[in-house]
């Protein structure tokens, strides 16, 4: 981007993020913003290296986060005021619900003390089975392999068709003489588009070739868990038990496992009622969708937008929240807006 477009995209947002509060001051009553966070990693964090953009804040972005929502909105537990929509009863003229997904292990590191800092609640979406698990999330364990096959040519081998998919990211790598992130992160953009099932056998598959090592545990631990319910700032909600992507073709067996059975081990786990659900990846089935009405209140999607009392608790949309693009006021607000 040429320095004076990027002059003028400045004074959009900027403009946009002063006059965004305004706007949402007139909204119909009842507005609920629910932001979808991930990962809460500090900018000096080696784990940066093997994550994708769109993953992750800092804690200081977290922190200015809280700071300018607390400015608008009312922060609210999304159950709570699913619960209060769902017997009519009044509800904060603008709500903000805060959600983390997956269970990291930095969740509890270093979001917990921002979110102590500002009073503010948040749920986050467990996957049951990995909970204290060394378990890796196959985008990061597919971009370590990226890296390795780059600092090392030969040493990784991708199996087809994986291989279609990381050679010519290499390729133009090489002939540039750096991988980026943003190269890992195509590569991961690309292998979303095979089944789960496959990709994660391919990615086990080229770890075997290299006799890949332990990695540190990334997900939180039942004491950690244990911990951050206790503050009673932090519920917790299901993710399914395996983060098996939904959209697919599943058997009624394995869509009980993942929605109905990861609810009981959760609640066994945390002593809380679990009573809101996420969409690993916001894929969806009708077969998924009327399983989840039967055991939650409500459950979010990675659909864009806003929520209202009006639409369907079971595919909430929410505004997804990440360094790259919300890293000031400015952007931030623009975000919330719907702006990028
Ligand atoms: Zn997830």
């Amino acid at each position: 981007m040429s320095g004076l477009k990027r002059m003028a995209q400045r004074a959009v947002v900027h403009a946009i993020a002063r006059t965004a509060p305004l706007t949402w001051r007139w909204r119909r009553p009842g507005a609920l913003v629910v932001l979808m966070y991930h990962r809460v990693l500090p900018r000096d964090s080696p784990v940066r290296a093997t994550e994708q953009p769109g993953m992750y804040v800092s804690p200081e972005t977290l922190d200015l986060h809280l700071s300018e929502l607390k400015h608008v909105f009312e922060l609210v537990h999304l159950e709570d005021w699913l619960r209060r929509a769902r017997q009519g009863l009044s509800l904060p003229r603008l709500a903000c619900a805060i959600t983390f997904d997956d269970g990291w292990r930095d969740n509890y590191e270093f979001a917990l003390p921002v979110l102590r800092k500002h009073a503010a609640p948040a749920t986050i979406f467990l996957v049951s089975s990995y909970i204290g698990t060394a378990y890796r999330f196959w985008p990061n364990r597919l971009m370590s392999l990226v890296q390795h096959a780059f600092a090392e040519p030969g040493s990784v081998v991708f199996p087809h068709p994986l291989e279609h998919i990381v050679a010519p990211v290499l390729a133009e790598a090489r002939g540039r003489g750096a991988l980026g992130v943003e190269d890992t992160d195509r590569v991961v953009q690309h292998a979303k588009g095979l089944e789960e099932a496959q990709i994660r056998a391919l990615v086990e598959t080229a770890e075997q070739s290299r006799g890949d090592t332990l990695q540190a545990r990334e997900i939180v631990n039942r004491d950690e868990v244990v911990a951050m319910a206790a503050t009673g700032l932090i519920r917790f909600g299901s993710h399914t038990a395996t983060h098996l992507r939904l959209g697919g073709r599943l058997s009624a067996q394995a869509l009980a496992g993942e929605i109905v059975g990861s609810r009981t081990s959760l609640q066994d786990l945390t002593g809380q009622s679990i009573e809101l659900f996420c969409y690993p990846n916001g894929e969806t089935s009708p077969e998924a969708i009327e399983l989840v009405r039967r055991h939650y209140l409500g459950a979010v999607t990675t659909g864009k937008g806003w929520h209202d009392p009006s639409a369907d608790p079971h595919l909430i949309r929410r505004i997804g929240v990440h360094e790259d693009v919300s890293n000031g006021r400015d952007p931030f607000l623009a975000r919330l807006s719907g702006w990028r």
